[in-house]
C-alpha cells in the first residue's frame, strides 16, 4: 500500500494519509499542478498554505533556513510541531504551497505510515488536513472517505491516530517566536526549550497565517460553548465530570484528561453532526474545558466551530 501511495505521490497525484495529529491530504510539494490540486479538491482558498512534511532535518535543511531557535525546537521532531522558516533560495517547494509567501511551514511528521511514506517516495509532501475547506479535520479513515470517495487514494492507519488535534505552529522567521496555532506542543514548553519568552498571534494586530482567524473546524450542527445546562433540543458534549446528558451525548474524558479529550475532539464532533442531522437536533451543547495545556488548543477548535 505505501508503495502504491509513494508511486502516485511520484507521479503528482493526491494520497490522504495518517499522521500523529489528523490524516493529510498529501502531493509533492515540488509539483505545483499536483499541489494546486489539493486546493482544488479540498476548496481550499489559495492565500492558505500548506504544511510540508520532510523525514529528516537534513531535508528540512534543503528547503529552509535554519536559526538558533529552530535548532532547539527540533527536539520536538519527529513530532506535532510546524516551524514557519525562511525559504531557502532555490529550494523546491511549489509556488502555491506557500501562497507566495517567503517562509515555509515544516515539520517531521511521527507516524510510521507517514514516515514511510514520504521515504518512499523520496519527496517532500505538502499537505493540509483530508477535509473539506472550513468542515471538521479528519481523524479516521471513515472521515476521509466520507469527505473524498474515491477521489483520492486513502492509505489506512490500523491504530487510533495518537493526538486528533493539527499540529501546533510557531513563526520563528520574526525576531519574537510567535505561537500561530495551538496544538498539542503547548506554549509552556515551548518556552522551556527556548528559554525564552514567546508571542501568541492572536495578541499581534498582524495577521501572519492567512486563514487562521477563520471560521473553521465547522460541523454542519450549531455549537453552543461553556453549557452548563442541556436545553431543549440540544445535544451534549460533555468533559469530566460535566451533565448535559441525554439520548445522544458522548463525554470528550470523564476523567478530565484533556490528552484524551483532544484525541477524541474531531471524532465526537463528527458523531454528534451526524447524530443531530438524523434526530433533527439544532445544537451541540458543549462543557466547559480548562483553558490550560492541551485545553487552550481544544478551546481554539472549538471557537473556530462555533463562530
Ligand atoms: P492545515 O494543514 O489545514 O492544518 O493548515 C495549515 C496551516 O499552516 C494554516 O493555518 C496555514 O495558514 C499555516 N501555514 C502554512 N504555511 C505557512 C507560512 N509560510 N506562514 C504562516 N503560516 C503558514
Ligand atoms: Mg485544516
Amino acid at each position: 500500500m505505501i508503495n502504491k501511495g509513494a508511486a502516485i505521490i511520484k507521479q503528482g497525484g493526491l494520497v490522504a494519509f495518517p499522521t500523529e495529529t489528523v490524516y493529510g491530504l498529501g502531493a509533492d510539494a515540488s509539483n505545483q499542478q499536483a499541489c494546486l490540486n489539493i486546493f482544488k479538491a479540498k476548496g481550499r482558498p489559495s492565500n492558505n498554505p500548506l504544511i510540508v512534511h520532510v523525514d529528516s532535518i537534513k531535508k528540512a535543511r534543503d528547503l529552509v533556513l535554519f536559526n538558533d531557535d529552530a535548532i532547539k525546537l527540533t527536539e520536538f521532531w519527529p513530532g506535532p510541531l510546524t516551524m514557519v522558516l525562511p525559504k531557502k533560495a532555490g529550494a523546491q517547494i511549489a509556488d502555491c504551497v506557500t501562497a507566495g509567501l517567503a517562509t515555509v511551514a515544516i515539520r517531521i511528521p511521527a507516524d510510521k505510515i507517514a514516515m514511510e511514506l514520504i521515504k518512499a517516495s523520496g519527496r517532500p509532501i505538502a499537505a493540509p488536513s483530508a477535509n473539506k475547506s472550513g468542515r471538521l479535520s479528519a481523524t479516521t479513515y471513515q472521515h476521509v472517505k466520507e469527505s473524498f470517495g474515491d477521489e483520492v487514494f486513502i492509505l489506512k492507519s490500523d491504530t487510533k491516530i495518537a493526538y486528533g488535534l493539527e499540529s501546533t505552529i510557531i513563526d520563528l522567521s520574526t525576531s519574537t517566536p510567535t505561537i500561530l496555532r495551538y496544538g498539542f506542543i503547548t506554549p509552556e514548553a515551548i518556552k522551556n526549550v527556548l528559554g525564552k519568552e514567546i508571542a501568541i498571534a492572536s495578541d499581534l494586530s498582524e495577521i501572519k497565517a492567512p486563514g487562521m482567524l477563520h471560521k473553521h473546524y465547522a460541523p454542519k450542527t450549531k455549537l453552543r460553548l461553556n453549557a452548563v445546562n442541556l436545553k431543549t433540543g440540544e445535544v451534549g458534549l460533555n468533559f469530566a465530570s460535566s451533565e448535559l446528558n441525554t439520548n445522544g451525548s458522548m463525554n470528550l474524558s470523564k476523567n478530565g484528561d484533556l490528552v484524551e479529550a483532544a484525541a477524541n475532539l474531531f471524532d465526537y464532533l463528527h458523531q454528534l453532526d451526524k447524530f443531530s442531522l438524523e434526530h433533527g437536533i439544532a445544537i451541540i451543547a458543549v462543557a466547559p474545558i480548562p483553558d490550560t495545556g492541551v485545553g487552550l488548543a481544544i478551546n481554539d477548535r472549538l471557537r473556530r466551530a462555533a463562530e
